[in-house]
């Protein structure tokens, strides 16, 4: 079977959906952690196994010998370690065929606080000698479309990344390359660098969204205690700001401008443009 964690998540649906395309459903399982919420892939006709990463007997059941597994890895920063741990162990345990995980761009080149979690991740995977298949993930161009809110209300894209640009590609482009690696043959032992063929600035991307919006929507750009002040004044936690603000100094760095083409060559098509998610995302607000 093809086997996908965190199915329930947004990722995760749209890997499930591409697999649908793909393979008949009695070959595709969800492990999820709340049924309830995991309804529509059943009557789908996707099998179900329940799981929680955080309660490591749960998962001796999620995986099979011959399984190939898609570890999505976990939302909660600070606990992915343990959690994944539990994961690739039960993997190993049960004789998956191919562990394939959602790590980040630029894998052990990755120097910022939200890749530290991955790099162990991928380091346990090699450690494990399971057949596996790294899928580091760039960034989601929802990370920003999702957050339009405060935009529009300030008429400003606040940012500490100065001229830096971000190769970032929809949660749908890197849900194609995975049901790709998923489904065909070729990609044990690989390292796929994901990310959309065009790398955007926060000056391009404010431009953009003054164009489709009609409205005057600046990139204003801020020193990092600046910008940690402003998260936290808007109520964002402060070890998340922290999060934030280190995300933006790795995009000054140029650390998630990386174009390799993998993502669009394994997707089969190019990259959803930031103009089409803009679009999309302001349709919706
Ligand atoms: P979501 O938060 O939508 O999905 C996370 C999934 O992980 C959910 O299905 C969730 O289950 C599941 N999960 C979380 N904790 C556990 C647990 N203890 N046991 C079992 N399952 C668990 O995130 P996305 O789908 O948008 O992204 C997938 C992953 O990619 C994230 O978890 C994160 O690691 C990473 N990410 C990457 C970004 C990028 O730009 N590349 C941006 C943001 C995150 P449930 O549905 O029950 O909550």
């Amino acid at each position: 079977s093809i086997v996908v964690t965190g199915a329930t998540g947004s990722l995760g649906r749209l890997v499930i959906g591409e697999l649908l395309t793909k393979v008949p459903a009695a070959q595709v399982v969800a492990v999820v952690r709340d049924k309830e919420k995991a309804a529509d892939l059943a009557a789908r006709g996707v099998e179900l196994r329940i799981a929680d990463y955080d309660e490591p007997a749960t998962l001796a059941e999620a995986f099979r010998a011959g399984d190939r597994v898609l570890l999505i890895s976990g939302s909660e920063v600070g606990r992915r370690v343990p959690q994944h741990t539990a994961v690739i162990e039960a993997a190993k345990a049960a004789g998956v065929t191919q562990l394939a995980y959602t790590g980040v761009l630029g894998g052990p080149a990755a120097d910022f606080l939200l890749a530290a979690e991955h790099k162990v991740t991928e380091q346990l995977i090699l450690d494990s000698e399971l057949p596996y298949t790294f899928l580091r993930n760039g960034w989601y161009t929802e990370n920003y479309t999702e957050q339009l809110a405060p935009v529009l209300a300030h008429g400003a894209v606040v940012a500490s990344a100065g001229a830096g640009r971000v190769a970032s590609a929809s949660r749908a482009d890197y849900a194609a390359a995975a049901a790709t690696v998923l489904t065909g043959e070729g990609h044990l032992g690989q390292a796929y660098e994901l990310s959309g063929d065009v790398a955007w600035s926060f000056a391009e991307y404010a431009a953009e969204l003054s164009a489709q919006s009609g409205r005057t929507i600046v990139h204003n750009d801020v020193p990092a205690a600046a910008h940690l002040e402003i998260l936290t004044g808007a109520g964002v936690p402060a070890p998340f700001a922290e999060i934030l603000v280190d995300v933006d100094a790795a995009v000054g760095r140029g650390l998630l401008a990386t174009t390799s083409g993998d993502l669009s060559r394994l997707a089969g098509r190019p990259t959803t443009p930031l103009a089409d998610s803009v679009r999309a995302a302001l349709a919706a607000v």
